[in-house]
This record gives structure tokens, sequence and C-alpha cells, in this order.
């Protein structure tokens, strides 16, 4: 069986599906491993070390993506290059089927059988396969460090001959995989840390990482099934935004992390509530793709307002390929170990991991929401 990496042709994407580490293992397995020219470049990986862990290195794309049994990538394939996949091959990467439901019509037709790495499920069985929670690792320490380098001022409290400096007082909102990592790395770099999130559960979490957990009451259910947060009512998020302004006004970073799966980013730093901010103050709105959290939020770009920035970084993970490459390699290794028993791809539809990863098999889309995303982009056309 032959498992493909391909190179990441999306702008701005730097990093590669399997590292030579990973190429290693499943060479030790018994698999041939191709690994496109220059794939790993922009993550410093270069083509002797994946020759040197045995994959065999490709120039010819067109051949890559024909001769795969299992192709890997991190961005989903654009549509020339869906073309060229192997009718009843595999592919594994992001796909976005949520957000693109067509792109998984279209590998249904082509008879590809494709995991979408964002479903993998968020249990403890899957951790290791988990790449939103690895990727999002990465954004949240990203985010602080971008946040650090643009505020005016210094991140932790100092005593020095010149005077004694206050600390910076950071304000992290939606305490998930990526808000968690961002509390962390803030408080190593010496800030006073709070945080809030609409689930309350992870209030320990919170504390337990050194940041103060600031609480609202609401008179409805937040948690969706799942452990995710549900969209709430606009008198939920009126009373939120009443209590966060407070706390959003003596900030010097905000660093929102909000998502809400399947929904635009709710937005909890208003115009208004930017007004009330510090000059200098800076806003990092890790859910700019999805929207924002800020409704002054720009993707791609840094926006100024009464002296406030906001930034609205796009691809974070991309920007530290090593690392973010090395975890998202772990997790498709993982997923490929778990698919591929004995040189043959082994689908168990019972087993809750297959069921939520794979939307199209034997010429069919197999997730439900796909489908209804794609009735949806039907009647809208
Ligand atoms: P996410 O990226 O979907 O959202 C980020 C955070 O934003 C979440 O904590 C969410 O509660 C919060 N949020 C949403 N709407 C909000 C609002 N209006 N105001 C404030 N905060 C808001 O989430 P994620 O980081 O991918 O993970 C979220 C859930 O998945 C959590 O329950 C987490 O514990 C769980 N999880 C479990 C596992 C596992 O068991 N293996 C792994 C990863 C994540």
């Amino acid at each position: 069986m032959r498992i493909a990496v391909a190179k990441e042709v999306e702008v701005g994407e730097r990093r590669v599906a399997l590292v030579p580490d990973t190429v290693g293992r499943l060479v030790k397995q018994g698999l041939e491993v191709w690994v496109e020219a220059g794939a790993g470049e922009q993550a410093f990986f270069s083509d002797d070390a994946y020759k040197a862990a045995g994959a065999t290195i490709v120039s010819d794309t067109g051949a890559l993506w024909r001769e795969a049994d299992v192709l890997l990538k991190v961005n989903p394939p654009k549509e020339h290059e869906i073309h060229q996949l192997k009718e009843g091959g595999v592919l594994i990467g992001f796909l976005n089927p949520l957000g693109n439901p067509n792109l998984i019509q279209r590998l249904a037709e082509r008879r590809v059988t494709a995991f979408s790495m964002e479903l993998i499920p968020r249990t403890s069985r899957a951790q290791s396969m988990d790449a939103l929670s690895s990727q999002a690792g990465v954004a949240g320490y990203k985010a602080v460090l971008i946040a650090a380098a643009a505020v005016p001022k210094f991140f932790p409290m100092l005593t020095t001959a010149a005077g004694t400096i206050a600390p910076a007082k950071v304000f992290i909102m939606g305490a998930g995989v990526a808000g968690l990592q961002a509390i962390a790395t803030a408080r190593r770099l010496g800030a006073i840390v709070e945080a809030f999130d609409i689930r309350p559960a992870v209030k320990e979490e919170v504390q337990s990482l050194g940041a103060k957990f600031i609480e609202v009451q609401l008179n409805e259910e937040t948690v969706a099934a799942g452990g995710y947060a549900k969209e709430v009512s606009e008198a939920s998020k009126q009373r939120t935004q009443e209590v966060l302004t407070e706390h959003v006004k003596q900030a010097d970073v905000v660093i929102t992390t909000a998502q809400v799966p399947g929904r635009k980013a709710p937005i909890l730093v208003t115009e208004e509530m930017v007004a009330q901010m510090k000059p200098g103050a800076v806003i990092v709105d890790l859910a700019a793709e999805q929207g924002g959290n800020c409704a002054c939020t720009e993707p791609g770009k840094d926006v100024q307002r009464n002296g406030v920035t906001i930034i609205g970084p796009i691809n974070l993970p991309a920007s530290m390929p090593v690392h973010a490459s090395q975890m998202y390699a772990k997790n498709v290794l993982t997923l490929v170990q778990y698919l591929i028993k004995e040189s043959a791809l082994q689908l168990n539809f019972e087993d809750d991991i297959i069921s939520s990863t794979c939307v199209s098999n034997n010429g069919e889309i197999l997730n439900q929401r796909v489908r209804d995303g794609l009735t949806q982009v039907k009647i809208n056309a």
C-alpha cells in the first residue's frame, strides 16, 4: 500500500502532513511512502531527511496524486487536484466539510474515501488524532506572542532602578484549547490574566493555570452535546456583554478565541466596547476567519480604532510550521495506523472514530450535516 504526502499549495501554508519521523514509522510497518519533492521545505524538513527515513521523493506531482492509495494533506485539495485522485483511493486532511460540502460531493463522485481531520471525535480514545486541538494550541500560544510584540508595554512586573513597572492585564475570551494555551503562555510571560468562557465547566482549568475566571450568571443551558458551546439567546449575549465590558476596559491585551462549531463566531467585543478601551491596547482575534469575535476585526489585517489595534490573524499554525507539522503529523499517523492494518484499509463503520471522520465512501456522502449543507447550497444557488 502506497501512502503519499502532497506539497501544500494554499497561499501562506507552510505545514506538511507528515514529518520524517512519522514517515519512518510507516515505512517500518511495511508501507511504501512517497513524499512530493519540496513538501517539507517550508517547515524546514528537507527531501534528504525524508529519504533517510525511507521515503521515495517524487517530483512528478500528477503521478503522486494518481498513484497514491492514501493521500495525506493539511488543506483541502483544489479542483484540479481532485481530478487526479485515484478512484477508490483514500484522502486524509482538513477538508472543511461543513464549510464546503461541494468539495465532499466532488470527492464522492470520484469514489474517494475521504477522512476529515476536523471531525475526529473529542474523546479520550481519539485524543492523539485530535488535530483541531493540536493546531488550536499552536494558535493560542502564537496569539499571545503577537499581542506581546504589539502592545507598547511589558507583560511582567519589573522592579528596576528606573522604577517599578506594573504587569500587563490580559483578558482571554473563550477558554477552549486555544484559550487555555493562551492563558498559560501569558502567565509564563508574567501578565495578570483573566478569562471568560460561556461554559462554566472550564472555571477550574482556568484557575489551575493561574488566571481569574470571570463568571456571568445566565438563565439558560450553554453547553451542547459533545461538550461544545451552544449559541445563546440575545438576552444572554446582552448580559454577557455588560459584565465583560468592565474587564475589556481594564485590559491591555484581549485575546478572543470563542467559537460555536458550524456557526459564525459570536461577537463578544462590540464597537462600543472597543471605543472604551485604553489607547495602546491590543486585541488579537483568533476567530477572524470565522467572522471574528470583535466587531472591528478584518481577517488578515491590523485595524486601528481610537488607538486600539485589532489584529485578525489567519492560519496561525502555519506561522510555526515545525511544531505545527510535527503535531499534525502525529495526529495523522495515529489515524492512518488506526485505519490500516496489515497493509489493508479496515473500515468498521460501527467504530465512532471512523463513522465520525469518514465523510465519503463508495460514491456516497456519509455525513448528514454535510448532506444538509449541500441541500442548503443548492437552495441558495
Ligand atoms: P471551540 O474552538 O469550538 O471554541 C473555543 C471556546 O469558545 C470554547 O471553550 C467555547 O466554550 C467558547 N465559546 C463559545 N461561545 C462563546 C461565547 N459566546 N462566549 C465565550 N466563550 C464562548 O472549542 P475547542 O477549544 O475546540 O474545544 C471545546 C470543547 O471540546 C471543550 O469542551 C473541550 O474540553 C472539548 N475538548 C475535548 C477533548 C477531549 O476530550 N479529547 C479534546 C479537545 C477539546
